[in-house]
């Protein structure tokens, strides 16, 4: 099946010509990435531990650890006592890896954690980001970065000051079709890219959980899934939006009190281009179409774990399966070992955090046009 964005077969004759570096249409991970995978040559993994241990730590990044050539799961934090030995058995992690919330400070000491992978609700994201580069660790936190763009400079800050490097949980730039629609925009092989449109929203089931607590997820589908779309759009066309207005709809639902439920956005780029999102609790959704000046890419599924599927001008996008988590945390223990920046950097959460500041900022004005 040929790979049209990139002109090329897909697989095999994509990794090796670009490997080779010949071919009309550059390809692969960008610069930085590419330097930290030559400079690749450390034999030791990488010690993660995951703090939090819920639905996204247990089925998505416990079993992409399993998949990771750089690093490894060495440690676990959780406030529940039950989980410590279901966790030490299964993925044979020692006692003295096992933290909880009182102690947590204390992984400092821990020669076998190099990383620490925070997986808790939304507002917990800067309390132990920070905590963690204060203890030495190395950094990443799951997406959205946190709940206000001042505590996302200060998790930026706290990296920094403490010399660990910070990463976001986008695990959608090690995804092949996401990685298609960077280079399409970088390139610019088919032209200028012209208008985004993206949508992203599932039916939220339990009521009593934290992702409809403010206090606990900072906003509602909007924060959580909404997010998808405003870095699709931005990496896209590889541009920063300026200005945007958002509309919120309600369906009077108990559920939604505290947080939004559907929320469409229009943002707007450099020479008037604008992108058009919709985010939801109560519905289903899941797509991203990028139009270009000679062409047009629709992915659907888009934001999903596995199962994406494409289509090009008219053709049919395929690739092999891939493990998003374990090549972005991979992606990550190389940053670490060659000393580079990650390329989902917490600068790339902040700027997310703007942007949904700015909508926020929108909704409560009733949809006024918000500069950012
Ligand atoms: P979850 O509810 O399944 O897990 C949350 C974990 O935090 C649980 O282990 C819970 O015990 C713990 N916790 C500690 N203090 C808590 C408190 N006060 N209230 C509630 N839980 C508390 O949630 P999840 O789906 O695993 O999401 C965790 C984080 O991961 C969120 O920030 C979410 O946005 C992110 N996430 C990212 C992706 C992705 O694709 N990158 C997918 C799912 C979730």
């Amino acid at each position: 099946m040929k790979n049209p964005i990139s002109n090329d077969k897909p697989r095999r004759n994509f990794i090796k010509k670009s490997a080779m570096g010949i071919g009309g249409i550059s390809i692969g991970l960008p610069l930085t990435s590419a330097l930290a995978a030559d400079k690749y040559t450390q034999t030791k993994k990488l010690g993660v531990a995951l703090v939090g241990l819920g639905n996204y730590a247990t089925n998505q990044l416990a079993p992409a650890l399993q998949e990771t050539a750089h690093c490894y799961l060495a440690g676990i934090v959780t406030g529940t006592k039950s989980k410590e030995k279901v966790w030490m058995d299964k993925h044979n992690i020692p006692k003295k890896n096992v933290y909880n919330y009182d102690n947590f400070e204390e992984i400092a000491n821990n020669k076998d954690i190099d990383i620490i992978y925070v997986v808790l609700p939304n507002s917990m994201h800067a309390e132990y980001s920070i905590k963690a580069a204060k203890a030495g660790k190395h950094v990443i936190c799951e997406k959205p970065m946190a709940v206000s763009v001042e505590e996302c400079e200060a998790m930026i800050k706290a990296c920094k000051e403490n010399k660990v490097k910070l990463s976001i949980g986008y695990r959608l730039h090690f995804d092949p079709y996401h990685k298609e629609i960077i280079k399409l925009s970088k390139e610019g092989s088919f032209g200028k890219v012209t208008y985004v449109s993206s949508q992203f929203g599932f039916t939220i089931g339990d009521p009593t959980q934290w992702r409809l607590k403010k206090a606990l997820a900072g906003g509602g589908a909007l924060m959580d899934v909404g997010i998808y779309c405003i870095q699709a759009a931005r990496y896209a066309y590889g541009e920063e939006p300026i200005a945007l207005q958002a509309q919120e709809f309600r369906s009077g639902s108990e559920k939604f009190r505290e947080v939004d439920e559907t929320v469409s956005w229009q943002m707007e780029f450099p020479d008037g281009k604008i992108s058009n999102s919709t985010t939801s609790y109560a519905f289903g959704t899941n797509h991203l179409v990028v139009t270009a000046q000679k062409a047009r890419a629709v992915i659907m599924p888009a934001y999903s774990y596995n199962g994406l599927g494409g289509i090009f001008n008219n053709e049919k996008l395929e690739f092999p399966r891939i493990n998003q988590q374990a090549l972005q945390m991979d992606d990550f223990a190389k940053n670490v070992v060659a000393n580079t920046e990650s390329k989902i950097s917490g600068e790339e959460g902040l700027k997310d955090m703007k942007v949904l500041e700015a909508i926020y900022k929108s909704l409560a004005s009733g949809g006024k046009r918000v500069t950012i």
